[in-house]
This record gives C-alpha cells, structure tokens and sequence, in this order.
C-alpha cells in the first residue's frame, strides 16, 4: 500500500510502498476514505516543537518514530478485522479515534487515554492516515458514522474535538460574558460551530489575517478582532463588549498567551491548546488575588468524540469550510497550511 512517510526530519513527507498490515487479536484495518491535515503535522514534519528560550523538544523525545505515516484526522471503511473483535464491523464507515493510550494503565481503563503517560497516538507515534489502510490497534476505538460525509466527519477526530474539549473547560457562562478564542483557522472554526452546544457566552475571535476573521463572522463570531491593532489587549478589551471570562488560545505562542494574561478579568480562566512555541513569564503574587486558571487541553476523550458525532448525526453541528484534496499532494498542502493560505481545514483523499 501507498503511505506518506516521515523518512528524515524538516524534509517532505515521501510516498513510500509499505506492506499492508494484517490485523490480529483486537486490531482493525481501516481503508482511509479521507485523512485531515493538521497544524502538528507541520511540527512533527519539521521534527520538533519550540519551547521558547532557545529550548526544543524534538519529535523523537516526543515520542514519534522514523519512518512513520503522518495523519491523525481518519475516516473510512473497516476492511479487515482481528479474530478476537467479536462485532461485526467489516464494511462499516468509522472515525478513528487517534489520542490512543497504551490500554493497561489506570488513565486507559477509565477511557481517559489522553492522560496515559505511554501513548501511541495514530500520526503522531504510531503510523496514521496518510496511507491507503491504517491499522488501529483496538476495534473499541471506532465510531460508526454511517452515511455522514467522510472529509466532515474525519475532522472531527482533531480539530472537532480539541475545539470541544477546550470549551467543556470553560466555566459557566451568561450571554453577556465573553470567550476569546485566539486563531481562526480550523480550530478556531471548529470552536464556533461547537460553542452553541456548551455555553451562551458572546463569542470573541482574534486573528491577524482578515481573510480568516472574515471566515470566523461567517461560522457566528459575535466580535472579530485584528490582533494587528495598536495597544492589542485594552483595544480587544474595549471591542469584546463584556468581561472575557475565558479564553482559549489555539495559536499558543509567547505572544498570544501575554494577550491572554492581558485581557483577563478576575477569575478568568485561560485554555492553552495551540504548540505554536515560546513561553510565558507569569508574575505569581497576581495568579492568586485575580483568582486566574492557566490549562493545557490536549484533544479529548473517546466518549467526549462519540457525543461530538452524535450532534453531528442529529443536524446540531454545522460543518467548517473545507478543502478536499488528493492526497498526492500532501507537501503542497502542508506549505499552504503553515503558510496560512488555507481558510478552515484541508482533507485529503488517497489516490
Ligand atoms: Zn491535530
Ligand atoms: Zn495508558
């Protein structure tokens, strides 16, 4: 079969002819009917994330394997199943559930696999969808989706689900209140179509390309932001048109994270999910009398993915804009992606 590989880092992904796998006991061979593209497919291409100061944790301490098959967003069609999966999934369409853990440890047995320290996540330490078949190693893993659109729904797996995750840690909200959300690519997109379905809080968005404001207006932004406006945090504060009581930065870089420190009120509470790089300085004494949360969300849970396909399937979701390519042209789209020119997300169909 067909993979687009990792074979040396910061260089192109190269089309490479693997042997198809042959699941055994649990695991599933998923037929890749569309795979999405991802910011951190950028990063781990590259071989690296920065983490400020200087300071890189590379792809390999990160846990990423050389050669390996990038694409972390799958759907498709179960092809072929191990002798110990008891349900009848062959021919069925699934998302792939990626974030998966080692499946022994305390974090796994409570379907957190998130917080497992020993991960194996599909496209990013283990091979992934970029690939004509993926092997998954567990049939617990898949959702059915039925006739959903394949390219919609494989979003879902990543940017759906870290935009869902990072909103279920916002407090409770009143209408009048206001969330930031930093970034209006396909995270930022995904967080709007999903905001409706956790809180009633005013939606802010700040960017600094008009063309992807322009996006986030069209997906229900309340407030659209240039991040490029002179004294940023007391401009964006003045436009937001009440306190930002939560914020979640999708870009998370030392700059977008000051802006959060900047914009807060008292007990704010701000999501960190981008790993654009860099670091923030945090003066202490004013963490506890402003009463501030700082937290990382790393994606979400099977169950938090399966609620998410559920609005999905009832008409509660609405989809993001997205760009169908063949998935030829793999290195093409990760340049237009890490040069911004992609509005929303960019899916690819094996060819
Ligand atoms: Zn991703
Ligand atoms: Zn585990």
């Amino acid at each position: 079969m067909k993979s687009y590989q990792i074979v040396d880092w910061g260089q192109p992904l190269e089309a490479r002819q693997v042997d198809m796998p042959v699941p055994r006991g649990n695991e599933v061979l998923v037929k890749v009917g569309a795979a999405g593209l991802c910011h951190s497919d950028i990063h781990l291409r590259d071989g690296y994330f920065d983490l400020g100061g200087g300071k890189r944790l590379t792809a390999a301490q990160y846990g990423a394997k050389m050669p390996m098959t990038l694409g972390h967003e799958i759907a498709g069609t179960v092809f072929q199943v191990g002798e110990g999966v008891k349900q009848a999934w062959t021919g069925a369409n699934v998302l792939v559930y990626p974030w998966i853990g080692c499946g022994k440890c305390d974090a796994c047995q409570d379907l957190r696999d998130t917080d497992c320290e020993a991960q194996r996540s599909l496209g990013a330490k283990a091979d992934g969808g970029f690939s004509e078949y993926v092997l998954v190693p567990d049939a617990r893993y898949l959702i059915d989706i039925g006739q959903l659109d394949m390219h919609a729904s494989a979003t879902l797996a990543c940017s759906g689900l870290t935009a869902f995750g990072a909103l279920k840690k916002m407090p409770p909200m009143k209408p009048t209140d206001r969330i930031l959300l930093i970034g209006a690519g396909g995270l930022g997109l995904s967080a709007l179509a999903a905001a409706r379905l956790v809180t009633k809080a005013g939606l802010v968005v700040a960017d600094i390309d008009p063309i992807k404001l322009e996006a986030a207006k069209q997906q229900g932004a309340d407030v659209i932001f240039d991040n490029r406006t002179p004294d940023t945090a007391a401009a964006l504060k003045a436009a937001a048109g009440g306190p930002i009581r939560g914020v979640i930065d999708f870009v998370g870089s030392g700059t977008t994270a000051s802006l959060a420190m900047g914009v807060a009120v008292k007990g704010t509470v701000i999501v960190v999910v981008g790993l654009m790089g860099g670091s923030l300085e945090i003066a202490l004494p004013l963490l506890s009398p402003r009463n501030l949360t700082i937290r990382g969300s790393h994606v979400g849970t099977f169950d938090e993915l399966k609620e998410l396909v559920e609005f999905s399937r009832n008409g509660q979701l609405p989809g993001i804009p997205l760009t169908r390519r063949p998935m030829s042209e793999v290195n093409e789209a990760l340049s237009d992606l890490e040069n911004g020119k992609s509005v929303g997300r960019i899916v690819l169909t094996p060819n």
